[in-house]
């Protein structure tokens, strides 16, 4: 049976997408939203993006009290939905831009698409040590919110120095009976006020220049890591039942291998100022395309304005 023809169709279901299905929607667009459905290689893969593995979100305008992360997207995805967004909660298997419409097929539900917004976000980047692969989800995490509370009153670490690392830090210091962050250099990447949140906690610790080299366990789960300092050349062996690796992101694009243009860095190329890739028709929004503020805010922004660019798009088109 030949695939529906839809408008426009948005793939990721973080603020990027869910606004760019609110903008699509309002503009009567009948937009078709695939959220990307649980991985099985990676339990934090959920639909709502990496909002829905945060705790309390305290810079999102419009909240004063924090709002959690969860909260925040469904109230994305119940706006999106009031004004007609068709949400499939699914992954898509495979896209094809050759040839317009273009088709989106997922794993259940498939379209062709006269334009498609990519919002696929980005995802946690993993140290790619010995051992980590072996014992994750037996030790080793980049969840906190997600796996914290399987390390009630135990030691944990914490390897980053970005935001995400105080989050995660400061989060299982409320669970575990201690926390050490390990960071690879002497000064903090992270914010200001969380910095001094992390550095001021009496159960967070900090252990400079030192990097993981191999995680340790057993059947039962991660027992120990092996680090190394970077200065003195030592290594020693740290006991721990958990290691939450919070080291930054990579966007999620395999889908588009091949059919669009990327930046250096992995992350999709879009035309300044714009959300416009170098296929006409395909609009990138998000943290797929933006390896610098990486902020819920900005990626709604550029959602709205991936909509607005589709719907002009269609209308130079004549559609
Ligand atoms: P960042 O890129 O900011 O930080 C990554 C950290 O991991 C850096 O300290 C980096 O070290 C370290 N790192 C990277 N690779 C390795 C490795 N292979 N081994 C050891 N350490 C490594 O990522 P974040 O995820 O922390 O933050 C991303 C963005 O999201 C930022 O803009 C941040 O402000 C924002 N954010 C905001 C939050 C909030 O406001 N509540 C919460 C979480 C994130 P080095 O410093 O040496 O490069």
């Amino acid at each position: 049976m030949a695939e529906p023809i839809k408008k426009v169709t948005i793939i990721g279901s973080g603020p990027a997408g869910y606004t760019a299905a609110i903008y699509a929607a309002r503009a009567n667009l009948e937009p078709v939203m695939f959220t990307g459905g649980p991985a099985v290689e990676d339990p934090a893969r959920v639909p709502g993006g990496q909002l829905m593995i945060t705790t309390d979100v305290e810079n999102y305008p419009g909240f004063p009290e924090a709002v959690t992360g969860p909260e925040l997207m469904d109230r994305f995805q119940k706006q999106a939905e009031r004004f007609g967004t068709v949400v499939h909660v699914e992954n898509v298997v495979e896209v094809d831009l050759s040839s317009r419409p273009f088709l989106v097929k997922g794993e259940t539900h498939s379209c062709r698409t006269q334009t498609l917004i990519i919002a696929t976000g980005a995802s946690a980047k993993w140290l790619d040590v010995p051992g980590e692969d072996r014992f994750k989800n037996r030790g080793v995490s980049a969840c906190a919110t997600c796996d914290g509370a399987f390390f009630k009153n135990q030691e944990v670490l914490v390897v980053g120095g970005g935001d995400t690392a105080m989050e995660e830090a400061l989060y299982l210091s409320k669970i575990c009976s201690k926390v050490t962050i390990l960071h690879r250099r002497e000064s903090l990447r992270a914010s200001k006020i969380m910095q001094e949140r992390a550095l001021q906690n009496p159960r967070i610790d900090f252990v400079w220049n030192t990097v993981v080299e191999e995680v340790h366990g057993d059947e039962r789960g991660m027992k120990a890591v092996r680090v190394k300092n970077l200065k003195s050349g030592e290594v020693s062996s740290v006991e721990a039942g958990g290691l939450f690796v919070a080291i930054g992101h990579s966007p999620t694009t395999d889908l588009f291998h091949g059919k669009l243009e990327f930046q250096a860095n992995g992350y999709i190329r879009t035309k300044p100022g714009s959300t416009y890739t170098n296929v006409p028709g395909v609009f990138a929004c998000g943290d797929v395309q933006d390896h610098y503020y990486r902020q819920a805010i900005t990626a709604a922004g550029t959602g709205c304005m991936a909509a607005i660019d589709a719907e002009r798009w269609m209308l130079e088109q004549g559609e």
